[in-house]
């Protein structure tokens, strides 16, 4: 009798349902028989400008060493962002994108039959590794879509090893205040890690928006991760890093497999860090298109979650079926990202685009709700 290779997988992976990633543009491409040029995809939070040209040439560059294995260590890129986060080299972990940090901080710390605790609504991956090593998410109910500190606060229990916090939060771009957080942060038992996800760090303007690596020192149990798929526009080589006490990035650094990242993503990693002119432009573009995408909600009577993020999750009108607008907008090569699985049925989270993308986006989306 041919094996049921399902009945034998470890009880947490048998209920897991694979991440969900945004629709892939040569695939809408290829449905529709349009050109890929001719796609616009405003679905996993990229940066719209393209790569850094310093990041393409740091790449040129590596290609000649393309036989060697990278720096397991990855000596560079941990001593410029050691000078940029004024931190120490050992405080670092580097992860194939930060997502692989927060499966090193679960596989150090979580046992089969603990738990995590997560905000509704929050970033899908926390749960997806958690429940990979048999934990339990406790997943607290959101207070209007944002992460409600106190609430979480009171969900942690002796089964409690990880607190997962995003800062601000994907899909809904809410965000906590300093004084939130750090009253949160004094009241987390000490052998409970709080997880900061700040993949969204550097498009924050709020005078009281927290810096968790700012909290490092006074923190031991805190882990803050940060990523260049977003505003440092790397989306494509895997690369982020965590922000800790050498101890605790000692502990992930023994889970985390040997050459993780690659020569590529460390030296476009690297050259991106170096590139502020690059960041800087990439955060003024998306202002303006955070700014433009609000005002024509606003002009649509469309309603909005406020959003300090790079994606704005707005509301289709009652009696509209989100996924219905969705797949009109794809027909009009137009990707946006359903939030369903976000418990937001009634949800469309877009990305911010150029300023030619966004006004594609708005077009394709008024005639779908005419
Ligand atoms: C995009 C995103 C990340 C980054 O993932 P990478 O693995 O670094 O590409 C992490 N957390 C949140 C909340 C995100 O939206």
């Amino acid at each position: 009798m041919a094996v049921d290779f399902s009945e034998l997988a470890v009880e947490g992976v048998r209920s897991l349902r694979p991440y969900q990633p945004g629709k892939p543009i040569d695939e809408l491409a290829r449905e529709l028989g349009l050109n890929e040029s001719d796609i616009v995809k405003l679905a996993s939070n990229e940066n719209p400008m393209g790569p850094s040209p310093a990041a393409l040439e740091a790449i040129r560059r590596e290609t000649a060493e393309l036989h060697r294995y990278p720096d397991g260590a990855g000596f560079v890129l941990k001593k410029t962002l050691s000078d940029k986060l004024n931190v120490r080299s050992e405080q670092i972990t580097l992860g194939n994108g930060s997502s692989d940090i927060l499966d090193f901080i679960v596989r150090v710390f979580v046992n089969d039959g603990d738990n995590v605790v997560v905000s509704q609504h929050a970033f899908a991956i926390y749960g997806l590794v958690a429940r990979t090593v048999g934990a339990d998410c406790i997943a607290v109910p959101a207070k209007d879509f944002g992460h409600d500190l106190e609430a979480m606060l009171g969900a942690i229990n002796e089964r409690t090893r990880i607190v997962f916090v995003t800062n601000p939060n994907n899909p809904t771009g809410t965000w906590n205040h300093r004084d939130e957080l750090i009253a949160f942060l004094n009241k987390v038992p000490e052998n409970v890690i709080v997880l900061l996800d700040e993949a969204y760090f550097e498009y924050v303007h709020e005078a009281d928006y927290p810096n968790g690596i700012e909290l490092l020192d006074q923190y031991p149990n805190l882990v803050v991760t940060r990523t260049f798929s977003k505003a440092y526009g790397l989306a494509s080589l895997r690369v982020g890093y965590g922000v800790s006490s050498p101890e605790l990035a000692d502990l992930m650094n023994r889970v985390r497999p040997p050459f993780n990242v690659d020569s590529f993503a460390l030296a476009a990693a690297n050259a991106a860090m170096l590139d502020e002119e690059y960041v800087r432009e990439s955060i003024a573009l998306n202002d303006r298109g955070m700014n433009y995408l609000t005002s024509a909600f606003d002009n649509l009577g469309l309603s909005y979650i406020p959003s300090v993020g790079n994606f704005i999750s707005f509301r289709v009108p009652d009696g509209v079926d989100a996924m219905e607008v969705y797949s009109g907008l794809l027909k009009q090569g137009v990707i946006v990202r359903p939030v369903a699985n976000y418990e937001m049925p009634e949800y469309l989270r877009v990305s911010i685009g150029t300023e030619s993308e966004n006004e594609i986006f708005i077009r394709a989306l008024q005639k779908v709700l005419a």
